[in-house]
């Protein structure tokens, strides 16, 4: 029979949003219906936060199970090493293979201050992805058992722990070379930054995607708190136009606007593709992804020779 000839296939960057769990069965119903909404974008990854310490693993297994069971989504869980022990995380990571996880964000975690590391504590990300690694060799059967997408974070603003950007670049080379398939990198307010990241990294052979990370910067007490966790600086003219908004609808759209430009610039400037901190409200997150029109940076695949 003649083959039907059909459309090319056209790859639309990579999109994913992050939620965090939810802290009572209340706001789990919510959620559920934040996932429905996000869900409707079609995007590759829905990742799941986790606290350092995993005190409410419960909450982020309920989040993932969900996702897996009532959803056509995939989930990127966030596993943080620090606070728990190698044998607690090996656990950890088998309960998630055996339920079906396939992508994790392998993390240090915020360190909580004062935070005294223990002998049996994973320090870094980098040897949290080696055990990743090696549970996957042992608890799914080759590639039949779906391979394990790693993901970690990147930073085109120097970390706070850090000494320079360079240091930076350095423990971004070995989480590549220790297994890590993709990079999502921490806030930043201006496309240059996240040039910058791109440049050093590609000079010092990464070859990974490096997917940049937006929170919909309409909400300025939230900035002024992500402030504080991630040492990023909110641009204060920004902070200044969204104290003065005249009405909440007036908020949004300043808050929109800057989070598109920024997307429009770093996607004209080749990323990957785009993570949005959501915040677990679907509504910003969907008015940025109807404003940026995602086909316009969709590459042909592979074979598409028109
Ligand atoms: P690492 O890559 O291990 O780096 C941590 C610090 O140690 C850096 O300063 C690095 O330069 C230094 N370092 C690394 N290796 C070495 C070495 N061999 N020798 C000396 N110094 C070294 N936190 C949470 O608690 N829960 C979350 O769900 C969460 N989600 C996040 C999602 C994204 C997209 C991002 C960007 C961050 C997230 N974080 C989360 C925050 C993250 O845990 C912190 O930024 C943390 O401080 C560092 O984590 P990391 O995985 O980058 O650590």
């Amino acid at each position: 029979p003649e083959l039907e000839r059909t459309a090319p296939v056209r790859h639309r960057p990579a999109l994913s949003y992050e939620l965090f769990p939810a802290r009572s069965d209340h706001s789990f119903e919510r959620l559920r219906e934040t996932v429905v909404q996000l869900e409707a974008t079609a995007p590759d990854y829905v990742s799941v936060t986790s606290r350092a310490g995993h005190g409410n693993l419960g909450r982020v297994l309920e989040l993932t199970e969900h996702v897996l069971a009532e959803t056509n989504l995939r989930p990127l869980v966030h596993l943080t090493s620090i606070g728990s022990t190698r044998d607690q995380l090996a656990t950890i990571i088998h309960a998630l293979l055996d339920r079906g996880v396939r992508g994790i964000l392998a993390l240090r975690g915020d360190q909580p201050a004062g935070h005294r590391l223990e002998d049996d504590e994973i320090p870094f990300a980098r040897p949290l992805i080696e055990l990743i690694r090696e549970s996957e060799r042992e608890r799914t059967a080759g590639l039949a058992g779906g391979r394990v997408s790693i993901g970690v974070a990147a930073y085109p603003h120097r970390h706070p722990e850090s000494p320079t950007t360079s240091h930076d670049t350095e423990v971004l080379v070995a989480k590549e070379r220790a297994g890590a398939d993709f990079a999502i990198t921490q806030v930043f307010f201006d496309a240059a930054t996240y040039c910058g990241l791109l440049e050093r990294s590609r000079a010092a052979g990464i070859r990974m995607p490096l997917v940049p990370g937006f929170v919909p910067a309409t909400n300025p007490r939230r900035l002024e708190r992500l402030a504080v966790l991630s040492g990023v600086e909110p641009p204060r003219d920004l902070l200044h136009q969204l104290e003065l908004a005249a009405s909440d609808a007036e908020r949004r759209r300043i808050g929109v606007r800057f989070t598109v430009d920024l997307a429009t610039r770093v996607l004209d400037a080749g990323a990957p593709g785009l993570h949005l901190f959501t915040f677990n409200q679907h509504t910003d997150a969907l008015d940025v992804l109807d404003h940026l029109d995602l086909d316009r940076w969709s590459a042909p695949s592979l074979g598409d020779t028109r």
